[in-house]
């Protein structure tokens, strides 16, 4: 089996390796059979003194050393494989990072993950520069590992009650695409028109619709967009209190990622952990005072300091709304927000959690920058609150879980998302 694989369109975004070793300090890197082989006839166990890999909750994953990042880090921050038998001797999930691969139909569709900083800053070669390696791992999963990609059937989700086919799905994504990137209008115009869209389309009775009067639906909303947005008044008024505590459960499942030493934790360890992740839940729900460490390197700040920070200046205000875009566009123009990439959820869920996502990233860039004592956010608050979300977007499991998209269609109400949004604005 061999499949053609697809690179991200996404406008203006570019990615090369600047080895600054993040992910090979804060990933747990999962393993294939063939990963492990390799591993082993290149004689690692020896030659490191320790075990190059070990079980995980989830699978075999990279070994880390104690306290510090993947047992292959060297001290130059070079990867010990990759420095004594070259880039195709790694694991396939380091060969691949920061792109991700999907089944589609006769395809793999490459996503792109935001978690690593050049990613966020969009520096180094256009993505499609790096077709062959991410072809190369592709032919490599089909040959060895093939049960990674499952089949996928040639229709797709729109609604729970809606299917649709693939011509009528690029048309869809086509058209949102073109209102997303659109630089003309402002960030703001161009999210509360997705809003409007995804409002308009939970409320319709989709069980009604075919795949081609679904498209049609959507170009006239798309058509009326300009005059809609400048008609919209009801997200001036601040979000409802439930509204306000669904942001900080969402914010909360965001910072659930486990390290390394986390997912390592023997059985009272662990339960503490919970114990203590419950908690801080309780804490966030609650939202009065000061917000708790959710991750132990946070420094401190209250809820009340977040809603006064002042949004991104002017000056870094065009690349702080193509970072946004960018993280957009990979978000529902490259698939990575619905579907097999996000949970299996039909894609009309993935637009509500693509926008809950730009409100959580406002969340995290306030409090960054109120955590680091300032009163204004900066680009890079923003750069670390988008890779903060996308880490755990589509990996987190309490964000694929029923409360989730419970949560998600709620904030459809009532404009929930773009008063969230507005409360914690970027731009
Ligand atoms: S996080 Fe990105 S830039 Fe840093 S080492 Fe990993 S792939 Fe390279």
């Amino acid at each position: 089996m061999k499949l053609p694989v697809i690179i991200p369109e996404i406008k203006s975004q570019s990615w090369s390796c600047r080895a600054c070793t993040k992910c090979c300090r804060e990933l747990v890197v999962h393993l294939t059979a063939d990963d492990r082989r390799r591993i082993d006839e290149q004689g690692w166990s020896q030659k490191l003194g320790t075990d190059p890999y070990v079980r995980h909750s989830s699978g075999i994953v990279l070994n880390h050393v104690p306290g510090g990042g993947c047992v292959f880090l060297m001290d130059d921050g070079k990867c010990r494989i990759h420095a004594d038998l070259g880039m195709q001797a790694k694991p396939l999930a380091c060969q691949i990072y920061p792109f991700t691969l999907e089944r589609e139909s006769d395809s793999l569709r490459a996503g792109l993950r935001f978690d690593c900083p050049t990613v966020t800053r969009s520096e180094g070669v256009a993505l499609a520069s790096h077709r062959r390696d991410i072809q190369y791992v592709a032919d490599t999963i089909c040959k060895k590992t093939p049960a990674l990609f499952r089949d996928e059937p040639d229709d797709v989700a729109f609604a729970h009650n809606l299917m649709i086919d693939r011509s009528t799905l690029d048309r869809i994504l086509t058209r949102l695409d073109k209102w997303i990137t659109n630089e003309r209008r402002s960030f703001d115009e161009r999210i509360t028109g997705l809003h409007i869209i995804v409002s308009t389309l939970n409320q319709a009775q989709l069980s009604r619709f075919d795949g081609p009067r679904l498209a049609e639906l959507i170009d006239m909303l798309s058509d009326d967009l300009p005059n809609a947005v400048v008609e919209f008044d009801d997200g001036s008024s601040d979000p409802l209190r439930t509204q306000t505590k669904l942001l900080h459960q969402a914010v909360f499942a965001h910072s659930m990622y486990l390290q390394f030493a986390e997912s390592r934790m023997g059985y009272w360890q662990s339960l503490r952990f919970r114990f203590r992740q419950l908690k801080l839940a309780r804490i966030m729900l609650g939202g009065k005072g000061v917000i708790p460490q959710l991750r132990p390197e946070e420094g401190k700040a209250t809820f009340e300091q977040i809603i006064n920070i002042e949004p991104i200046p002017t000056n870094d205000a065009a690349e702080a709304a193509n970072l946004l875009t960018r993280y957009l566009q990979s978000r529902i123009s490259n698939h990575g927000g619905f579907g097999a990439a996000y949970y299996d959820w039909p894609m009309l869920n993935g637009l509500g959690a693509a926008l809950l996502s730009i409100a959580v990233i406002g969340w995290f860039t306030r409090r960054n920058a109120a955590t680091a004592g300032r009163v204004e956010m900066t680009i890079q608050d923003l750069r670390d609150a988008v890779s903060t979300v996308d880490r755990t977007a589509g990996r987190a499991p309490e964000l694929g879980a029923k409360s989730a998209r419970l949560r998600q269609n709620h904030l459809t109400h009532e404009n929930g998302l773009i008063r969230l949004i507005r409360r914690y604005r970027i731009l």
